[in-house]
């Protein structure tokens, strides 16, 4: 594995309470100026990330288990972004793709035509957030079909906009009062294999979602089946083996497009450029955001070229999509990603997950399941000797392994559920460490 190379030692140090002064100084400048609907999980403020370090304004170090929501995987401050970044910037700012176009977002296109499943011809759009590439891949998909209906899976989620809105599952904080959405998505059961009845196999899972699409939809109606191949916010469901291929195999006989929505479960993130590959389906579109420029804003769809090429010209596209910046950002992090061998790392990371956590998953009351795929774990808090969500616990002890400046983010439809995103190029002992302290604080809570 390649030696990585860090600015900040990679060692967990709180020099005051977190928050300290300067972060309190801030929060309350905060809010006098900031909307409150706007809310943060970390109560300190950022001066500098590096590897598996956030350094707040107080100095202290905190061990970085969210990577801001999945995206940070080659770092904060990977040096090949920062330097393709330096580099970019200094050429220029802004053109706009659609006015004066740049070899960037082509070679951007090239790249993930090669890095996502599928040997057949492709092509590629660049947007600026995860919800703007699935709405575009519905828009795509709605065209190539001239059908209407997209299909959606329980504990879905999609984005923030008004269509993804529409596609997402939870209603708090997402969707509370933001009503009316958009109208022709219909949401099915998701194979959800702890909450499953014993013995469904994944096979079994998809089919009772296709005979409702059948029944309730209408095969002949369907444009887009829209699914997370791993869901992320929605608890880290991994679908029971064969529920995808089912589920591709359904969207090929009845020529609906699959659109796999790989924004958070792709780009290494779980030891494979996409988590589609895990049950070898080639999805006809890819969505793809978060983990692709190293945390510069930029997404895209990417898939057959009949599809995406179906739309009319000018038909596709935004002011800022594919910024210059963001497109040099994102070879940048592929680059380090290839050369990191940063795959190869997140499967050490689920080893090391495993090994700190995995003999608590079967003896803690409140522990339901540890699951996921590379460095995109959960665990599902549960009451004691039932599966009942224990959204409680999960939020008591990210509580307490903030104290201990340890940064882990919860989720899940039930809120029950805390989730391990580490960035791909964390110090393996600092990932240990902030493990141990998770773990204790598990302990501590189901003692
Ligand atoms: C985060 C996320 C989105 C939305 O991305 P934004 O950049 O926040 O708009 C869409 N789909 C999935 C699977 C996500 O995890």
């Amino acid at each position: 594995m390649a030696e990585i190379e860090y600015t900040l030692e990679q060692k967990r140090d709180l020099k005051t309470a977190v928050p300290g002064p300067k972060s309190r100084e801030l929060a309350e400048r905060r809010g006098n100026a900031i909307a409150s609907g706007v809310a943060s999980s970390v109560p300190a403020y950022a001066e500098k990330l590096d590897g598996g370090v956030i350094l707040d304004v107080d100095g202290n170090q905190l061990i970085d288990l969210g990577s801001g929501i999945a995206v940070t995987s080659v770092g904060a401050s990977a040096p090949k972004v920062v330097e393709n970044v330096k580099n970019a910037v200094e050429n220029f700012t802004h053109t706009c793709f659609m006015v004066t176009p740049y070899e960037g977002y082509v070679e951007l296109g090239e790249k993930i035509a090669e890095l996502t499943p599928g040997s057949f011809d492709k092509r590629a759009a660049l947007f600026n957030s995860g919800s703007e590439a699935v709405e575009n891949a519905v828009k795509i998909a709605r065209t190539y079909t001239k059908r209407s209906a997209v299909v959606v899976f329980d504990h879905a989620y999609h984005g923030r906009t008004n269509l993804t809105l529409a596609m997402t599952s939870k209603v708090m904080p997402y969707k509370q009062g933001f009503g009316p959405f958009a109208s022709d998505v219909y949401r099915v059961p998701m194979s959800y294999p702890f909450r499953d009845a014993d013995g469904i196999t994944g096979q079994e899972a998809a089919e009772r979602a296709l005979l409702l699409i059948e029944k309730q939809v209408g095969a002949e109606n369907v444009a887009a089946v829209v699914i997370e191949p791993i869901q992320g916010e929605g608890g880290f469901i991994v679908p029971a083996e064969g529920f995808l291929p089912t589920l591709t195999k359904w969207c090929q006989d009845n020529g609906a497009v699959f659109v796999a929505d790989e924004v958070q479960a792709g780009i290494a993130r779980t030891g494979k450029w996409f988590s589609s590959e895990w049950e070898g389906i080639e999805p006809d579109l890819v969505t793809f955001a978060k983990g692709i420029a190293g945390g510069m804003p930029l997404s895209g769809v990417v898939g057959r070229a009949e599809i995406m090429n179906s739309v009319h010209g000018g038909g596709l596209g935004g002011t800022y999509g594919g910024n210059p910046v963001a497109c040099a950002a994102a070879l940048g992090a592929i680059e380090t990603i290839e050369e990191w061998g940063l795959n190869e790392r997140a499967l050490e990371i689920e080893k090391i997950i495993k090994e700190e956590l995995g003999d608590l998953a079967e003896s803690s009351p409140i522990v339901g399941e540890l699951r996921g795929r590379g460095a995109m774990m959960a665990l599902e808090f549960v009451e004691p000797g039932s599966k009942k969500p224990n959204a409680d616990a999960a939020k008591q002890i990210a509580a307490k392994c903030m104290e201990q400046g340890v940064v882990i983010l919860t989720c899940g439809t039930f809120g029950n559920n805390v989730r391990l995103l580490p960035p791909l190029v964390i110090d393996f002992d600092l990932l240990r460490d902030g493990l141990r302290v998770f773990a204790k604080a598990i302990e501590e809570a189901g003692a």
